[in-house]
C-alpha cells in the first residue's frame, strides 16, 4: 500500500468519494447513541490483550483517552510505539501524520490503524509534495538551494518529511526546533563553497513555530524571515528577496493554534489579576511575544502540574487538554485563551464509535483502515528522523 494522499475531511461522513475519500467505514460503525459503546471498547480491549497498544494524543476526546494505554503529543507517542515492538496492532488515536510516523518508526510485522481515516491535520494539508517540490524548483532557479537546508515539522506528511531526507533536511518538534535549526544553519560548514551565501532555512509547514523559534529563540530579526505561499508564483517573493532571506517560511499554519489572539490575552490579564498566559509556538508571533510562558503541549502539561495551588492560567492550546487540566488541577484556576470553542475537529473525528468499530474488526481478525507508507518515503523520512534523534538533548 502506498502513502494515501487525504485530503482535509471536516465534514462528517459521506459517500462522495471523489472529495470525501477514506470517510466511509467499509463495515458497521455502531451508532453514537449505543449505550453499550464503552463496555464494548474495554471487551475488546480486554480480548486484544498485549497484541494492541493503544496511543492516545493528547487533544483526544475524554471517551476515547481513557482506553488509550499512553497519552503524549505526536513525537512521544511514534517513540512509545517503536518501543512496543511485540504489539501487532497500534491503534493511533490521533491524526494520520502521527500514524504515518507510528508506521515509520515500527517494524514491518506491526500494522497501524487509525480508527477514522478522516481524522487529517490541516497544517499537514498545507504541504503537499508537489507544492514543495516546485518551491525548490524555484530556489534552484534563483541560485539559493545550494544554500537552504529544509527543515520540516513532526506535523507534517510523511512524504514531506523524506523530502527533507533526501535533501539533507531535518525533522523537528515543537520541543527541539531550536536544536534542529542550529544543526540545520551549522550543517554546511566546511562544505559550503568560500564565496557561497550564508545558510538557510525552509522551514515546513508551520510557520508561526518557525518565525517564533528563529526571531524569538535564535536572534533572528523579523525580516531575516519571509513567507513563502504555495498558492502564489514564486511563492509570491522576488529572487532578490530569497537571496537575503535566512528562513523561508512556509505559509501554513495550526487552524486551532491560529485562532489564539494577543487581544484576548491583554482583556484576561486585565480581567484576572494574576494570570499567566501558556502558549504553544504554533501560536502566531504576536500571541507568543504577549505570553509569559512558551512550549510544547508537554511543556504546558508539565508546568500546570508543577504549579503552586493558587496559579492563574490562561492557556492558549486545543481545548480537550485545557479542559483536561482544568479538572485535574481543581486547586489551580485554569482557564481558555480564547471566547469560542477551540477544539482540533479533525482530531475530534476519532470517536468512540470509530474506536470500538476498529477495536471489534481487530478482535474479529480484520484490520481496518491501516495506515501504511511506501518503502522509500519510509526510507528517506526515517533518515530525517534519525537526524533529529541524534540532535544533542533529543
Ligand atoms: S491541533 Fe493543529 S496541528 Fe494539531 S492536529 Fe489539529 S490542526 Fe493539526
Amino acid at each position: 500500500m502506498t502513502t494515501v494522499d487525504l485530503p482535509l475531511l471536516p465534514l462528517g461522513r459521506g459517500r462522495d468519494l471523489g472529495s470525501e475519500r477514506g470517510v466511509d467505514c467499509p463495515g458497521d460503525l455502531p451508532p453514537a447513541s449505543d449505550p453499550d459503546l464503552v463496555a464494548r471498547a474495554r471487551a475488546a480491549r480486554d480480548a486484544l490483550g498485549d497484541r494492541a497498544f493503544v496511543l492516545g494524543h493528547h487533544y483526544q476526546r475524554d471517551e476515547v483517552i481513557q482506553f488509550a494505554d499512553v497519552t503524549g503529543d505526536s513525537f512521544k507517542l511514534a517513540r512509545e510505539a517503536a518501543a512496543r515492538p511485540d504489539a501487532e496492532y497500534i491503534v493511533f488515536c490521533g491524526v494520520h501524520f502521527m500514524a504515518e510516523s507510528a508506521d515509520i518508526l515500527t517494524g514491518d510485522h506491526q500494522q497501524v490503524v487509525l480508527p477514522d481515516l478522516a481524522a487529517g491535520c490541516s497544517m499537514a494539508d498545507m504541504a503537499r509534495l508537489r507544492q514543495v517540490e516546485d518551491a525548490w524548483d524555484a530556489l534552484g532557479a534563483a541560485g539559493v538551494a545550494e544554500s537552504v537546508v529544509p527543515v520540516t515539522y513532526m506535523n507534517s506528511s510523511a512524504d514531506i518529511k523524506a523530502f527533507c531526507g533526501r535533501h539533507d533536511g531535518v525533522v523537528c518538534t515543537s520541543s527541539n526546533a531550536k536544536r534542529a535549526l542550529d544543526w540545520a544553519f551549522a550543517s554546511k560548514d566546511g562544505t559550503a563553497a568560500p564565496d557561497a551565501m550564508p545558510t538557510k532555512v525552509l522551514f515546513l509547514p508551520d510557520q508561526h513555530l518557525g518565525r517564533n523559534t528563529a526571531v524569538l529563540e535564535m536572534g533572528f530579526s523579523l525580516d531575516d524571515c519571509v513567507v513563502w505561499d504555495p498558492h502564489r508564483p514564486g511563492g509570491g517573493l522576488t529572487e532578490q528577496e530569497l537571496r537575503d532571506a535566512r528562513v523561508i517560511l512556509w505559509k501554513g499554519h495550526c487552524s486551532v493554534h491560529g485562532r489564539f489572539s494577543a487581544e484576548v490575552g491583554r482583556e484576561l490579564r486585565r480581567t484576572l489579576p494574576g494570570v499567566q498566559l501558556l502558549v504553544h509556538p504554533e501560536c502566531r508571533h504576536e500571541v507568543v511575544l504577549e505570553a509569559d510562558l512558551v512550549g510544547s503541549t508537554e511543556f504546558i502539561i508539565n508546568t500546570v502540574r508543577a504549579a503552586p495551588p493558587g496559579s492563574i492560567w490562561a492557556i492558549g492550546t486545543e481545548l480537550n487538554l485545557v479542559r483536561r487540566l482544568a479538572a485535574e488541577h481543581p486547586e489551580q484556576q485554569i482557564t481558555f485563551l480564547d471566547k469560542t470553542v477551540c477544539y482540533c475537529s479533525t482530531m475530534n473525528r476519532i470517536d468512540l464509535p470509530h474506536l470500538v468499530w476498529a477495536l471489534e474488526s481487530l478482535v474479529a481478525g480484520t484490520v481496518v483502515n491501516r495506515i501504511s507508507v511506501d518503502a522509500d518515503t519510509e526510507h528517506w523520512a526515517r533518515v530525517a528522523l534519525e537526524r533529529m534523534l541524534a540532535l544533542p538533548g533529543v
